[in-house]
């Protein structure tokens, strides 16, 4: 196996490799190809962002604004539906 992995081989690998699951020589290539490749960082700093980007947009709505919820309940009131 070489040293310096290929952009395919990095980010095949790149989950395994932030989890530091990877044998010490392949965490050593990606390690540096990730110093050297701009591509591949990027990649990486996209992965390592993920879970927080899937917590904020996966975090239930906050609640509506006070005069949202009475617009709302004039509205329902104007048309005669039941306030939630
Ligand atoms: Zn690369």
């Amino acid at each position: 196996m070489k040293l310096l992995p290929s952009c395919h081989d990095v980010q095949t690998d790149l989950t395994e490799y932030a989890e530091g699951a990877l044998p010490f020589r392949r965490r050593a290539g990606i390690w540096l190809h990730l110093l050297l490749c701009r591509v591949c960082a990027a990649f990486f700093r996209g992965l390592m962002a993920l879970p927080g980007v899937s917590k904020t947009a996966l975090a239930p709505p906050e609640a509506a604004p006070d005069a949202a919820l009475k617009a709302l309940a004039a509205v329902q009131a104007a048309l005669g539906k039941p306030k939630p």
